[in-house]
């Protein structure tokens, strides 16, 4: 018997992605060195004083993969598991995201290994603050702008704000994603389902999956999953069939009841414990048969082991970064079932966190209706480049995607004399 095989790291995921782009667009081989190694890493060690007067050390990461077009770009999560590898994945993607919406920033992320449920909300605070501390050195409007990913949000963006203000002054465009009370931008929080469903929106339009009355099926309730669900269910008439957390998820195969839904997880209630459907494990959520399957949790959850060869949908959506390994997704691709990879379709906070950072830089105000407006220019403009480029190379749509954001980075790389 052969022994099991480690599952495979975002660094080394996106290796192989950009493998394959590079050669698409026949990069030369000091410029794949250049694009593939970070600009800048930086580790940091964060004694943090607990609750009962102990103090804990954790380690966090940013990560500047590239700044060629502009500053650097990238969320930051708290995670058991994040590491510099993680991380380092992340960025890099981060840098392909933002060079596919054609937004003048570069990619960065950042990260701390910590399970944020068990620390208080005082514990929480006293942890964002050191951390910004640490890493504040690297920061600043035109050099490096974090925004909120797994388990931040918008109150851990307003304390990373405001301990960077207290040092350098009042500067709201050092962090996207805050509450727009203290200058973030309309629309920002749900902009990332949002975008994903302007995404699928032209890929139904385009490829005949049918979004009104489709059957879709989303792993994750959190930012992006919920918003997403809601947006489907109120504005794209779809049908969301499943949902799941991290405990576990419901099912309904009439489409599930999302108002109510939301009403009870905004009740601080897991989704499994909602009456209005059946309930199911996080594995039976793979085997729903549907038109649109959307992972929205976390990375590397389609694999050759696990669900490639089983998944019953026409389209993966990619809402999460990385949820799919390369193998699964060639399984996926034998098996004619299409992807719309992660740094198209959940471009939507990338994009409107550049608004929120024009908005500030200008002292601006946009309507809400400007903001989705703009989105949906700007992700469906990414998304005919790439559906044109996949057609013209008959090449799957994350290929096409990956090679057109190469070219700008190492244009943008070039122009700058490297
Ligand atoms: P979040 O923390 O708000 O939500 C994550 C959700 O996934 C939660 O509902 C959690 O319970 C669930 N989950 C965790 N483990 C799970 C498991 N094993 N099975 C089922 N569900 C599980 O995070 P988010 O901001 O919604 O981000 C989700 C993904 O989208 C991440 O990959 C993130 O990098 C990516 N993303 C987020 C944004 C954004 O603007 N928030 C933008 C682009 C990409």
């Amino acid at each position: 018997m052969s022994p099991p095989r480690a599952p495979m790291s975002g660094k080394a995921i996106v290796q192989t992605h950009f493998d394959r782009a590079a050669n698409l667009i026949s990069l030369e081989s000091y410029m794949r060195r250049l694009l593939l190694c970070p600009f800048r890493e930086v580790t940091v060690e964060l004694p943090v004083r607990m609750d009962d007067g102990r103090i804990e050390v954790f380690t966090g990461y940013r990560i500047q993969h590239n700044g060629a077009r502009g500053p650097c770009k990238g969320g930051i999560r708290y995670h058991p598991e994040a590491d510099r590898d993680e991380v380092l994945g992340l960025a890099t993607i981060m840098t392909w995201k933002t060079a596919l919406m054609d937004i003048p920033f570069g990619g960065a992320k950042g990260g701390v290994t910590v399970d944020p449920k068990k620390l208080s909300k005082l514990e929480l605070e006293r942890l964002t603050r050191r951390f910004t501390q640490r890493i504040a050195i690297v920061l600043g409007p035109y050099r490096d702008i974090p925004a909120p990913d797994v388990a931040t949000n918008a109150q851990v963006m307003a304390w990373i704000l405001d301990e960077y203000s207290s040092r350098q002054g009042y500067t709201p465009a050092v962090v996207t994603g805050k509450p727009v009370a203290l200058g973030g931008s309309l629309g920002r929080e749900e902009a990332t389902g949002r975008g994903v469903m302007y995404v699928m929106d032209s890929y139904a339009h385009d490829f005949g999956v049918p979004l009104k009355g489709g059957r879709v099926v989303i792993q994750g309730f959190g930012n992006v999953g919920s918003h997403l669900a809601r947006l489907l269910d109120a504005e794209a008439g779809a049908k969301v069939l499943a949902v799941s957390d991290v405990s576990g998820g419901i099912y309904n195969d009439k489409g599930l009841d999302i108002p109510g839904l939301l009403t009870h997880v905004g009740q601080g209630r897991p989704v499994s414990e909602w009456a209005g459907g059946k309930r199911i494990t996080n594995e039976d959520l793979w085997t729903i048969p549907c038109d649109w399957l959307v992972p929205a949790a976390l990375g590397g959850v389609i694999t050759k082991e696990a669900n490639a060869r089983t998944i019953d949908c026409k389209v993966v959506v990619e809402g999460a970064n990385e949820p799919t390994t390369p193998t699964a997704d060639l399984i996926l691709e034998e098996r004619g079932i299409a992807l719309l990879p992660d740094f198209l379709a959940n471009a939507g906070g990338v994009t409107v966190s550049y608004y929120e950072w024009a908005q500030n830089l200008q002292q601006y105000r946009w309507t809400h209706e400007q903001v989705n407006r703009e989105l949906k220019a700007t992700i469906t403009k990414a998304y005919l480049t790439v559906r044109d480029l996949a057609k013209e190379k008959a090449v799957a749509f994350r290929t096409a995607a990956y090679g057109i954001a190469l070219q700008r980075v190492a244009d943008a790389e070039r122009l700058r004399g490297n």
